[in-house]
């Protein structure tokens, strides 16, 4: 294997507790990388000798972006739709079924076309780790095939039958929940590491939502909830009663749904393209972190509500719009996502972690909240194989 010195980096976000700050902060560093992991992380005057150099000539580096939540296996787009909601109507869940319609027509090249083209945007703009879901086949074999089409370009695949009730039982969401929690299940599980459903008004209530996620827990699927989102509701409550990594969105939350995820191992995970494609009130960040909970944010990537793959316009907005500090968004975007996906080897740079890293043309992470807009990716390595 090939060692790598990174040196001359200005300013090194760690995420580990042994450095100073929230950021685990290191100035004037380097990191050594020997094969797909990082062996050493400190001051660049101390560093050891390695096979290669790279001069990081000031700039920062830091985690790869580790995006939590994602729905990247669909076909069409939803620009009509996108265009008519910002001259006035209303975001409402069956929007969905859209793309529903386009995915089912999508041949599996097609499909993994599309896939393979959002992970290489969302890389280049220094994401490493991303999550996938499935949700817009509703079928047996279209949810199994988006499963297998996901799991070909991430490990984090997430069976996301209940996205909203299949267009064929309009008439009988419960015939489709015994769907969902029955065939469905048996042929997505051995295809998917996680099981999420869309509790909302429109999509499934809190009996339906506790019924697929502990289906899917006997199958051995960890839960994480799409949970307040539109309107207040059961989805965080239960997502804590069940030990979910993650509650998506958490935009209108009470204090006991705050307090709850304060006293639990659930992540918050916000996702400010949702409301910011939607017009919609952001979450509250602040009042969140300043009760103790964790947070991650993430893009939510998907054609109807939020179609950006981009993370650091996901931290410029939360710093911006919800109250979290340049230094909160960075490590929500990074260790955040990855406390949500119950991965210690990413989301962090440190002796054995991954080498997943984003070398920013600026001497600062705080530049991706003050430079919103601007592509600051000046390189990316992704296992230690450098990708951008
Ligand atoms: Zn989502």
């Amino acid at each position: 294997m090939t060692s790598t010195l990174i040196t001359n980096i200005g300013t090194l976000v760690t995420n580990d507790p042994s450095h100073p700050g929230l950021l685990g902060l290191v100035e004037d560093a380097a990191v050594v990388l020997d094969g797909s992991v990082v062996t050493w992380t400190g001051p660049a005057a101390d560093a050891p000798a390695a096979d290669q150099r790279f001069d990081a000539a000031g700039r920062a580096l830091l985690p790869g972006f580790v995006d939590s939540h994602a729905h990247l296996v669909f076909a069409g787009d939803r620009t009509a739709e996108f265009n008519a909601r910002m001259s006035g109507q209303a975001y409402t869940a069956g929007g969905i079924r859209t793309t529903v319609a386009a995915t089912r027509a999508a041949t599996d090249a097609e499909l993994d076309a599309n896939v393979g083209r959002f992970v290489a945007e969302a890389l280049r703009q220094g994401t490493t780790t991303v999550e996938c879901k499935s949700g817009y086949g509703l079928t047996v074999a279209d949810e199994a095939r988006a499963l297998r089409i996901a799991g070909a370009h991430t490990p984090e695949t997430t069976y996301l039958g209940a996205h909203v009730v299949a267009p064929e039982f309009a008439d009988d969401p419960a015939g489709y929940v015994d769907l969902v929690t029955g065939e469905m299940l048996d042929a997505c599980a051995p295809h998917a590491r996680w099981v999420d459903v869309f509790c909302e008004r429109g999509a499934f209530d809190g009996d339906q939502a506790r019924a697929v996620l502990t289906a899917g827990m006997e199958r051995g699927l960890i839960p994480r909830v799409h949970a307040n989102q539109l309107t207040h509701g059961p989805g965080v409550q239960l997502a804590v009663e069940l030990g979910a990594a993650s509650a998506d969105h958490c935009t209108h939350l009470t204090d006991a749904d705050v307090a709850a995820l304060a006293d639990s191992t659930t992540v918050a995970t916000l996702l400010p393209g949702a409301e910011f494609s939607t017009r919609a009130p952001y979450p509250d960040a602040r009042r969140l972190l300043d009760a103790g909970a964790t947070v991650a944010l993430s893009t939510d990537c998907n054609p109807g509500s939020s179609f950006t793959s981009s993370m650091a316009f996901c931290i410029a907005v939360a710093v911006r719009e919800m109250g979290m500090t340049p230094d909160e968004a960075v490590h929500a975007a990074t260790a955040g996502g990855a406390r949500a996906l119950r991965r210690t080897d990413v989301g962090r740079i440190a002796p054995g972690a991954r080498a997943d890293l984003l070398l920013l043309d600026a001497p600062s992470p705080v530049h991706l909240a003050y430079r919103p807009g601007v592509p600051l990716t000046a390189a990316v390595w992704r296992a230690g194989v450098r990708e951008v």
